[in-house]
């Protein structure tokens, strides 16, 4: 039998990344700007189509800070971030001086919570500081509540920032994620949907915005023949082999979506006759997810004592990678103290929960073996 290791999710090349990534050898743009940095970006805009424009920066990390930055939030200012995320939704807020204030999930599409959004908004406003920002994850691919989320964000008027790192090719009621909030956050890390061995974006409503964010991002350099600095610049833009490899990966962004959400369809297929364990699925037909990653909760009463926990140590003596959903920040160590809004959806996700291999790249044996795991329980 075959004992390779299945991974959750691993970087999926197309063929012709390569050939990207040659010319910029062969034209000598081996640096942080050139076509392909251009390139990129526009296959991006085109990708999330409207009027929407892109900057390429070396992380999703890095475009949430400069997020931050370009709306302004700085000491001791409050941002409302979704607590059931990856660290790297809030930590940028951290960066600025500023205090993430945490909010739960709601159970249907796992993300912000909008009935404990608005009591933080309301609360925090009492307390006498409106948040100035409001940072929500489509987590896995799946949209958050748009119309009820961006109800609240109208209504206080406090810009929403959209952490789409997870979710490029997902869209709710047709617009895409990334282009539906102030700003929108895309990640091409090695594990998320397309790779550009690591790099991420920022996508703005106006070229001006744009330009601001890539100034920023190539140390904030005046218009001038010296080096001359009126601002604090960062570091930030995407290199021009990376953005190569990007290239490449927008040929097959769509493709691969197909064959995640067939990843997910198999999932169904396997865990509709199984009692007690719950396939993440889109609530209804407004959403439409990347499956970036495919996920289940289990319900250890209805399955015998049976624990996400025990699940994932069968996959991992089978060589197969599962991972538990991310733990709450409001939950962690560095974390403890700060504000939360909500109750324990969020909590129980984490401790019922369970991400499957979900690669656009598993064969058919992979599937065999991930199948034999799940009917031994
Ligand atoms: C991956 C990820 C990020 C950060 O992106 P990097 O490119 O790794 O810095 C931010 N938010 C979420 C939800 C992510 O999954």
């Amino acid at each position: 039998m075959n004992k390779s290791k299945i991974w959750l999710s691993s970087p999926h090349m197309g063929g012709n990344e390569q050939n990207y990534v040659q010319e910029a050898f062969d034209t000598n743009w081996v640096a942080p700007l050139g076509p392909n940095v251009t390139g990129f970006e526009s296959d991006l805009e085109q990708y999330l189509g409207g009027e929407k424009y892109v900057a390429a920066l070396s992380s999703g990390t890095a475009a949430l800070h400069l997020a931050l930055i370009q709306l302004g939030v700085g000491p001791g200012d409050e941002v409302i971030c979704q607590s059931m995320t990856f660290s790297a939704s809030a930590n940028p807020i951290v960066y600025q001086g500023a205090t993430p204030i945490f909010v739960d999930s709601e159970p249907d599409t796992w993300n912000i919570c909008p009935n404990a959004l608005e009591e933080a908004v309301k609360d925090r406003i009492a307390k006498g500081k409106k948040p100035k920002a409001i940072i929500a994850v489509h987590l896995y691919g799946m949209p958050f509540q748009v119309d009820a989320v961006m109800a609240i964000a109208n209504k206080y008027e406090i810009p929403l920032i959209e952490d789409s790192a997870e979710a490029l090719g997902s869209h709710y009621k047709g617009q895409k994620c990334g282009t539906i909030g102030a700003f929108g956050v895309l990640s091409f890390n090695g594990n998320k949907i397309i790779t550009t061995s690591g790099g991420g974006a920022l996508v703005t409503g106006n070229q001006a915005t744009k330009e601001k964010i890539v100034f920023l991002a190539t140390q904030a350099r005046d218009a001038a023949p010296h080096y001359q600095h009126s601002e604090i610049g960062y570091n930030y833009r995407l290199s021009n082999i990376c953005a190569g490899i990007g290239r490449g990966q927008m040929e097959v962004l769509d493709k691969h979506i197909q064959l995640r959400r067939e990843m997910h369809a198999f999932y169904n297929e396997l865990f509709k006759e199984i009692d007690g364990i719950t396939l993440f699925t889109e609530p209804n037909s407004d959403y439409f997810s990347n499956h970036w990653l495919s996920a289940i909760t289990v319900n250890s009463e209805v399955r015998n004592g049976i624990t996400s926990e025990q699940l994932r140590l069968r996959f991992e003596a089978e060589n197969i990678e599962s991972r538990p959903l991310w733990k709450p920040m409001h939950l962690q160590p560095v974390f403890e103290g700060l504000p939360y809004y909500g109750g324990n959806v969020a909590e129980n996700l984490f401790l019922n929960g369970l991400c499957l291999p979900s690669g656009s790249n598993l064969s058919d044996s992979d599937r065999e073996r991930i199948a034999a795991v799940i009917n031994s329980i």
